[in-house]
């Protein structure tokens, strides 16, 4: 082969999450030579989770990044190859197969593609959101809220995510405070209605995060916020252990602009099996529309994917 030539392979991943790595366990468990690429960190959103406490077969929970290790650990003892780089272009060819290319000039031709390119939480972009990161500061309640047992946290937000989630830490919490920019909420009637009808919610209206301090902001936890109301003008503090936020994400799914159909929000659309409308062409985890954007449920989009690229793959090549 001229070294020139693309690489031909069976199954490309694009995204190294866990849906990323259970696609590969899957693709290279059916014999499908499987290449994932990641051009950033292993394990997408978890490698930076503290604890992970909702991934089933872990009693006492795990480090994120311990889990994301032992997902491509396991992947590669089956045969999936890992390539670090960003894929840069992803164009189907005329005869049903993908032409790849990477950002370090790498090019291959897959017969399936399957992306878990992920999604990233939108950031409020305040002093201290990204220090206090995993030290009270958290875009995942259902991961984190656990470790805020009897104490008082904020919610910032105002859709579906804020509220479920607000909800959801009201079990643990003493006290939730759902911090939102208006005096109206944008997430559906039903889950109003379970707030306002939880004990241990609270709404502060018209107001926003200005900045969240920690007892030190190099090493400490997080201690306060400061808040501004955004009609009055007037500012103020409340101390909290916590703050989760929820103002939104951003899909990585450039790459799938103009070849597959994407919600307002620019998800992916597939169906049941991770199908977009492009025939070989996946996507599955977070990156996809109406994901439950938990590690189990990725893994098993990666799963559900992978099965599904194989059967595409016997059929038509
Ligand atoms: P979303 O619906 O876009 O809501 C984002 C919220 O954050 C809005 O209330 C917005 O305020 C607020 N916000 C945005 N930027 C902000 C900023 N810089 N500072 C302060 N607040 C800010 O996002 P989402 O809640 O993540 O939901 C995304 C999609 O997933 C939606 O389609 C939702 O229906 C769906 N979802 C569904 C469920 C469910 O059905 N159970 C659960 C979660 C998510 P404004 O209201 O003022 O714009």
């Amino acid at each position: 082969m001229n070294s020139n030539e693309p690489r031909e392979i069976d199954i490309a991943i694009i995204g190294g999450g866990p849906a990323g790595m259970a696609a590969g366990l899957y693709a290279a468990r059916a014999l499908r030579s499987t290449v994932l690429f990641e051009g950033g960190v292993l394990g997408g959103q978890i490698a930076t989770s503290d604890r992970v406490e909702n991934y089933p077969g872990f009693p006492d929970g795990i480090g994120g990044f311990e889990l994301a290790m032992a997902f491509h650990q396991q992947s590669e003892h089956h045969g999936m190859e890992t390539v670090y780089a960003m894929v840069s272009s992803l164009e189907p060819q005329e005869d049903g197969r993908f032409r790849l290319g990477t950002d370090g000039g790498g090019e291959f031709i897959a017969k399936a593609v399957i992306v878990t390119a992920g999604a990233n939480p939108n950031k409020l972009g305040i002093p201290g959101e990204t220090e206090l990161t995993g030290r009270g500061v958290s875009y995942c309640a259902t991961c984190d809220a656990a470790f805020f047992k009897n104490m008082d946290v904020a919610v910032v937000g105002g859709g579906d995510a804020a509220v479920e989630e607000a909800i959801f830490t009201t079990r643990y919490a003493s006290k939730v405070t759902l911090i939102h920019r208006r005096d109206e909420l944008r997430a559906q009637a039903v889950l109003q209605e379970r707030a306002r009808n939880a004990e241990n919610l609270e709404f502060l209206w018209d107001t926003v995060v200005e900045e969240i301090h920690g007892s030190d902001q190099v090493t400490g936890e997080v201690e306060k916020v400061v808040l501004r109301n955004v009609k009055t003008g007037e500012q103020s503090e409340m101390p909290v252990k916590a703050v989760f936020i929820f103002i939104g994400q951003t899909p990585n799914s450039n790459l799938l602009e103009g070849l597959v159909e994407l919600d307002a929000g620019k998800h992916a659309c597939v169906n049941d099996w991770m199908e977009t409308k492009v025939p070989g062409l996946f996507v599955a985890g977070d990156v996809r529309a109406n994901a439950a954007r938990q590690v189990v449920s990725s893994a098993g989009d990666g799963a559900t994917a992978a099965i599904r690229a194989d059967h595409y793959i016997t059929d038509h090549f």
